[in-house]
């Protein structure tokens, strides 16, 4: 018999429906799995052994007595550590947060565990959501399951190593400017930014709140395509919170694109894109022609300008949303008899935070003075309008926009981390996506030197379900579905 770790969500529902395969069994062999691997790939920073166990032998028992049982019956999941978790530590991969246990769960948890999804552990992630790599973690960096001395990108990294390396079925990550889809790309899984509002950001600890998201990643389209339908919804605990025309995602996959109209924005493929990347996301793009769909190219004059407007707004809410951290309200906290104010609250967020996160207060909070405001903030949000208005025209012509998730391939740990513009500038192509507020989904297309390269295909705002089909077809037709790393 196949090891449970490597079935896909259909697979697993239907062993277990059939009493092939008890959750409890499915669990034990993904917890095996992760003890033997994840010593080398830090893809996790807790695992929720005990309480996975209860909830795996309770599924047991409601499929023994024919209760009614969820959607992802038994299906291990593995969560970003920016997500709450009522009762499991939540940190951020931050020593700020490094003792934080929530006692509420996120509105997506909540949804997982009413289908009766395993939450396996929590994911390594650069601190507060903050970087490209997964090396910006106070737990050390993930590896790329593909290469263990590669970054697995970020700053899902450790969702993503953890579904590519089998560790788990499936995983959530968000996504505030590429970090569902940076990973996805670099490890070789699918990962989808919902439109803006489609999944509620209650109880995702904040970064930058007007720009993200949280998002599905998984092996396969079809296993995605499940997990998303439970974290839709709307959810009047988040004031952004919209419906989604649809409720069943998986029945769009079917493989047929015919008819489908694809954009390839010139920009796509400019300068700072490697060629090899080029390379390999046009064969992919040829591919989807010769399944039926036509292609023309096409411009986005203004996404020159989103690298800049992103950070810029990026970092003036995240200056705004770290404000709390002062080591009373929540976090770290040093003991002090008698001491100002000022010091104290300095004294715990110089030493609770890492320095990439202390840099983006800094510059959010100049960004966002008296004198700089309108120059800089005001500025960006001038700039994300237009790129907005640009992308929505551009829709009128084409069903989807597409090219490469990433400019570069996966590189070495360590290469960039003295040089965060060069780390910044690897975001070109993801963050247009969240200033816009449409959806993106990273899919495998292909390999460089063994490294995994991702095709990014972008939707009009809330038709997730073109970007499904338009993938589901794709990987269908591909010879990438059964790669994986060894590992
Ligand atoms: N790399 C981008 C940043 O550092 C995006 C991160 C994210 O999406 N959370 O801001």
């Amino acid at each position: 018999m196949v090891d449970p770790y490597r079935l896909t969500v259909p697979e697993i529902i239907a062993k277990i429906d059939n009493r092939e395969l008890t959750a409890e069994e499915c669990l034990s062999s993904f917890l095996t799995r992760i003890r033997k691997i994840d010593g080398k790939i830090n893809a996790f920073i807790t695992i929720n052994h005990e309480a996975a166990f209860q909830r795996a032998k309770n599924i047991d028992k409601k499929v023994r007595n024919g209760e009614r049982v969820g959607t992802l019956r038994g299906v291990c999941i593995a969560i970003k550590d920016n997500i709450c978790t009522k009762g499991i530590p939540t940190t951020c991969s931050s020593k700020m947060l490094e003792h934080f246990i929530p006692n509420y769960n996120a509105y997506v948890i909540d949804k997982l565990l009413e289908e009766d999804a395993i939450i396996i552990g929590k994911t390594n992630m650069d601190e507060f959501a903050m970087g490209s790599t997964t090396e910006n973690s106070f737990f050390g960096p993930t590896k790329n399951p593909w290469n263990l001395s590669y970054v697995p990108g970020g700053s899902s990294g450790g969702s993503a190593a953890a579904v590519s390396s089998c560790e788990s079925v499936l995983s959530i990550g968000s996504d505030t400017g590429g970090s569902v889809r940076s990973p996805a790309s670099f490890c070789s899984i699918v990962g989808l930014k919902p439109t803006y509002g489609v999944v509620s950001r209650y109880g995702l600890i904040a970064y930058a709140n007007s720009l993200e998201q949280i998002g599905p990643m998984a092996r396969n389209v079809k296993d995605l395509a499940l997990l998303f339908n439970t974290m839709i919804g709307h959810d009047s605990m988040d004031s952004t919170s919209t419906s989604t025309p649809y409720s069943d995602y998986s029945t769009f996959l079917v493989d047929d694109i015919t008819d489908f109209k694809l954009g390839v924005p010139k920009e796509f493929f400019g300068e700072g894109v490697d060629e090899r990347v080029a390379k390999t996301v046009w064969k992919g793009i040829d591919k989807l022609e010769a399944l039926g769909a036509t292609c023309e190219e096409t411009s986005l004059s203004t996404v020159k300008y989103a690298l800049s407007a992103y950070y810029l707004i990026a970092m003036s809410e995240a200056s705004s949303n770290l404000a709390r951290y002062d080591g009373i309200r929540y976090g770290y906290s040093e003991n002090s008899k008698s001491e100002n104010w000022n010091n104290f609250v300095s004294r715990n967020r110089g030493r609770g935070f890492g320095s990439e996160v202390k840099r983006r207060i800094i510059l959010g909070t100049y960004a966002l003075s008296a004198g700089y405001y309108d120059k800089y903030y005001i500025k960006s949000l001038q700039v994300r309008t237009k790129i907005r208005q640009e992308f929505i025209k551009t829709f009128n012509q084409f069903d989807v926009l597409i090219g490469p998730t990433m400019p570069i391939p996966p590189f070495k740990i360590g290469e960039k981390i003295e040089d965060p513009l060069a780390l910044y500038m690897s975001d070109i192509l993801t963050v247009p996506v969240n200033l816009v507020g449409c959806p993106a989904i990273s899919i495998p297309c292909g390999f460089v030197n063994n490294l995994p390269i991702g095709m990014q295909m972008i939707s009009p705002p809330l038709r997730e379900d073109l970007l499904l089909k338009a993938s589901y077809s794709f990987e269908q037709n591909s010879n990438l579905k059964d790669r994986g790393p060894k590992i």
